[in-house]
């Protein structure tokens, strides 16, 4: 019997039924949302930005491109979009992303199914019928059997709480709530506070622009040049003719993109290999560095390895020694935050209007109205830039009112932190599902292809459900908890636990320290996914309709 046949009479019964609901219209949302209707479901779409992007939709801040290869950071469930779609260079830039999810929100008819401007505030679980009323911020309320939260993991925005922020009378922008017309910083007097990804990306081009740039940086990060360009019609022609294979080796890969590490392990490889692999890495750019070889990021001294090679590139190119010890972490092992992709950064700090402050030797006491005050002295300042990164992971989720079983909040469960099953479904919040959150590999993946993974996981359950007359699915605790060690049994098996990393929600000031990701591999957690599911979704309870 279909569960809208017991709809009673309050108004909130009375609300309008879908079958899903989706939360987020960022790469993940849209492809729910197409997935799920190719198969008959009817879904609707909350977005809370006026438009489709999410990530690509607010992160614009000069210099923001993908770390992972165009060609790659796209759809791969459809051969007529990536063959229809000819990306400009290697890493593309913010805008050519977001052309590219709002020319596939048109191809496909999506915007019909989301609402925009609609921020969900809460879901609340009907345990009679294990469904979920959704409300929205517009003051729409619907009814779901399945709610997905597509959310995106670093989508909530982390502003520091500096002693007088508000009081600044120049401009503020944090970088992933980039003003849409753009920020023009000729002739002023700028501060760019952060140096993880989107303030290396940013600070070269803001500095092609300012008068002064001052850099706050509190922990170096190793950064890696991107080796960007053009990629020409050859390239292109190239990676079109071969799509199924390149695809194929994604899908079977550690990260979702087809690299390969060296056949040896670091030590086994002789000074002469060891050197020349990394050079090759190197000169093909970008995060990847990290995997040159399998065991970098288990064994430290391999890892060291690879840190000493860093570090000979970085002085080579850094004029002032002093500024190149600054720059150079020593604080983590290389790969243990996510290595950023750069062009031009290091070289940055060798112009004359350029500075470095390091925070942690002179920290920053106040900002006043014309500036920021550190504990050595006075900058004035027309612009600060916050490249301060983000609540990962579980930041949006907890934004949002999530009451499962007995009225328990997912914000109260998680309060020591997140707990989840393959990082998919949360005991006592049945028929809820999670787009690429915690206890998944999620951002340590390939972001589009572990989006569609989950998708196609999602909907498969879905499927299996009404195909055996069951109304609902819901991790069992053991299962979570097994999970959870798991996660952890193969985190620290590696040296990622060693990092103040985000990954370990150590960015955010009281969040609890445990790795929130699978760390085990992509290819290794889609088969595990692949079996939960072929053995009647082992761990999760099926629930009937009573
Ligand atoms: P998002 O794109 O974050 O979309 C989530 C959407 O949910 C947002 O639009 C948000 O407004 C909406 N939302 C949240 N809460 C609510 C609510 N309560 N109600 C309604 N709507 C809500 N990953 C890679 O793999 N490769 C890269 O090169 C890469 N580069 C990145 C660069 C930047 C600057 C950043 C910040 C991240 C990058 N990432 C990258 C990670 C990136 O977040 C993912 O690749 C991907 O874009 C996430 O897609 P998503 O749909 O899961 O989430
Ligand atoms: P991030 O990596 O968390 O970096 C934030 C920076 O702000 C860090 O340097 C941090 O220092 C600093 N910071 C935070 N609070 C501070 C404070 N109170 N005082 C001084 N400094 C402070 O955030 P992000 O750069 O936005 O990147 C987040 C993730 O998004 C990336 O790791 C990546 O996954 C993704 N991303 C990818 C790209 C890309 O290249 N495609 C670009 C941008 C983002 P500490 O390190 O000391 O905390």
């Amino acid at each position: 019997m279909s569960i809208f046949g017991r709809v009673s009479d309050s108004a909130e019964r009375q609300a309008p039924s879908v079958d899903a609901v989706v939360v987020g219209a960022g790469f993940a949302g849209l492809y729910a949302l197409h997935e799920l209707r190719t198969r008959g479901l009817s879904t609707r779409v909350f977005e809370a930005a006026p438009e489709v992007g999410g990530t690509w939709y607010f992160n614009r801040y000069p210099g923001a491109r993908c770390d992972v290869e165009s060609v790659d950071y796209c759809f791969s469930f459809s051969d007529e979009l990536q063959q229809q779609w000819t990306w400009s260079e290697k890493y593309a830039t913010q805008a050519e992303i977001l052309r590219y999810i709002n020319w596939v929100a048109d191809k496909l008819d999506l915007r019909s199914g989301i609402d925009f401007n609609a921020r969900v505030v809460s879901a609340t679980l009907d345990e009679d019928d294990s469904t979920w009323t959704v409300r929205v911020d517009t003051g729409q309320v619907v009814r779901a059997r399945f709610v997905i939260m597509a959310t995106g993991p670093l989508s909530a925005a982390l502003t520091p709480n500096f002693p007088g922020l508000d009081t600044f009378e120049g401009q503020i922008h944090h970088t992933a709530h980039w003003p849409h017309e753009g920020v023009d910083f000729t002739g002023k007097r700028v501060a760019v506070i952060g140096t993880g990804s989107s303030g290396i990306q940013s600070i070269p081009v803001i500095a092609d622009q300012a008068d002064e740039l001052v850099v706050f940086q509190r922990t170096p990060n190793f950064s890696v040049p991107a080796g960007n360009r053009e990629l020409s019609s050859e390239d292109v022609a190239a990676v079109k003719a071969n799509y199924a294979e390149r695809r194929r080796l994604s899908w079977r890969s550690g990260g979702g993109s087809p690299h390969v590490a060296h056949p040896k392990l670091t030590m086994q490889a002789s000074p002469e290999e060891r050197r020349e692999a990394f050079e090759t890495r190197w000169q093909l750019g970008g995060v990847l560095f990290s995997k040159t070889f399998a065991d970098q990021m288990t064994d430290r001294t391999a890892n060291e390895e690879a840190r000493k090679f860093y570090e000979e590139k970085i002085r080579g190119v850094v004029d002032d020694p002093d500024v190149a010890d600054l720059l150079i972490p020593t604080d983590h092992p290389i790969g243990t935050k996510r290595i950023c992709t750069d062009t031009n950064y290091f070289q940055t700090f060798n112009r004359p209007h350029v500075k470095l402050v390091s925070v942690r030797k002179t920290p920053i006491v106040a900002v006043d109205a014309t500036g920021i005050t550190t504990t050595e002295r006075h900058y004035d300042l027309d612009a600060i830039v916050l490249a301060t990164g983000f609540d990962a992971m579980t930041g949006t989720l907890a934004k949002i009112d999530i009451v499962g079983r007995g009225g328990q909040r997912l914000r109260d469960d998680w309060a020591d932190g997140p707990r989840t099953y393959l990082g998919l479904g949360v005991d006592g919040f049945p028929n809820m599902f999670l787009v690429s959150g915690p206890g998944a590999p999620a951002v340590l993946a390939n972001m589009v292809l572990h989006a569609e993974a989950h998708v196609n996981w999602i909907a498969d359950a879905i499927g299996y459900l009404d195909e055996h007359g069951y109304v609902g699915i819901e991790a069992e605790p053991d299962a979570v908890d097994e999970w959870i060690v798991e996660c952890n049994r193969r985190a620290n098996a590696t040296l990622f636990p060693q990092a103040n990393s985000w990954y370990m929600g150590a960015n955010v000031p009281g969040k609890p320290r445990v790795f929130m990701l699978f760390i085990g591999g992509f290819a290794v957690y889609l088969d595990i996914c692949r079996e939960v599911a072929a053995a009647g979704y082992k761990g999760f309870r099926l629930l009937k309709d009573s």
